[in-house]
């Protein structure tokens, strides 16, 4: 057997330790005879994977008991229709508009009522993070929305607005990679294929004061309050999704939580961003106080070049360096799966091919 670096966006790299464990169990899981995957989810033996995962999440996020933890299912997506389907009221809403899913969740919203761009990076092709003291947020919204992490820019809010309203974070790529106090967001949502499990379930943590208000026209299945009601169990949810998401929180929490992962992940993002800004190569246009942890593009300058570095580190085992087309050159996703030696072993390749490629 012979694993690659993965540094795709998403989906992506899972611990190896929780990949062993899910095919360990999965011809039989918990002395069930049967594969997670193949039985009831109204079995206790399901049920109780499904507690486990959200009280883990709780833990693991310090989720206040005044917050409902739910998996529901359509990715992250799916949320830009929850979110005004649940929480505009009076059909007001703004948005802070930092990347590529940011204005795709403001579009959405404008479907649903007034859904207004308080704020922009569009401007400077989203390399940077809109002061959050200066935004004139809306006297009347009934949310704020924004992208705390932007996968495909690479940046990220290291400060979060203080608001009248509800604020609403899309968290899919940057959940549980650093310490965040909930208590300041009226909503946190996630699609999980990034930092947490296979694709299939997402996220949402949501304040109950909040549930009970989804305007007339809110479908039963992207109805927060039904899911909450039922324990995200109102229909089948994603089973095998939830279980390796469990899986994964555990792996987290022995590791030390967020915290620890916090640290390590800035050692991580820190290697990288310090070769990349000392070579003569490589660079990075991010404005560098709101540079991902995450997700960090790259460029030579070259198209040529930069199709040489995809193509010759997928031959030495770095693959999905390639990035987004609307940023063009690398970008390497380093998520909370992917160990320091990862990021090591890449620096190097890089450092060799800068030399080779003068
Ligand atoms: C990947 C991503 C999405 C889209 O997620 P899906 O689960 O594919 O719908 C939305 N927002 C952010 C920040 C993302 O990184």
């Amino acid at each position: 057997m012979s694993r690659v670096y993965n540094f795709s966006a998403g989906p992506s790299t899972l611990p190896l330790e929780v990949l062993k464990q899910a095919q360990a169990e999965m011809l039989d899981y918990g002395n069930s005879g049967m594969s997670i995957t193949e039985m009831s989810h109204r079995t206790k033996t399901f049920m109780a994977v499904n507690d486990e995962a959200n009280a883990l999440l709780r833990e693991l996020m310090n989720i206040p008991e005044d917050y409902a933890v739910l998996f529901v299912q359509g990715g992250a997506s799916q949320q830009f229709a929850a979110v005004p389907l649940n929480l505009m009221k009076t059909g007001k809403a703004d948005y802070i508009v930092t990347g590529n899913f940011a204005g795709k969740a403001q579009e959405e919203g404008m479907k649903y009522g007034e859904a207004k761009i308080v704020a922009s990076s569009k401007d400077k092709n989203f390399t940077y993070i809109p002061d959050v003291d200066k935004i004139e947020f809306s006297a009347d919204a009934d949310y704020v929305h924004l992208t705390s992490n932007n996968t495909i820019f690479g940046s990220r809010f290291t400060k979060f607005p203080t608001t009248k309203a509800p604020l609403v974070a899309d968290m899919s790529s940057n959940i549980l990679s650093e310490e965040v106090d909930v208590s300041k967001f009226g909503v946190i949502y996630a699609g999980a294929q990034k930092n947490i499990a296979p694709a299939g379930v997402t996220i949402v943590i949501v304040r109950k004061d909040l549930l009970g208000n989804a305007l007339p026209a809110c479908p039963t299945m992207l109805n927060y309050a039904i899911h909450a009601k039922n324990d995200s169990l109102y229909n089948t949810p994603p089973c095998f999704s939830i279980y390796v998401s469990m899986l994964v929180f555990r792996w987290l929490k022995a590791l030390g939580g967020v915290k620890a992962i916090q640290e390590i992940n800035e050692y991580k993002a820190g290697l990288l961003y310090d070769f990349i800004d000392n070579s003569s190569l490589y660079k990075n246009y991010v404005n560098v106080k709101d540079r991902s942890i995450m997700n960090v593009p790259f460029v030579t300058g070259s198209e040529e070049l930069d199709a040489k570095f995809v193509k010759e580190a997928t031959a030495n085992g770095f693959v999905s360096l390639k990035g987004h087309r609307l940023v063009g050159g690398m970008r390497a996703s380093i998520y909370n799966a992917m160990p320091v030696e990862g990021v090591k072993a890449l620096i190097e390749f890089m450092k060799k091919f800068e030399l080779e490629n003068k």
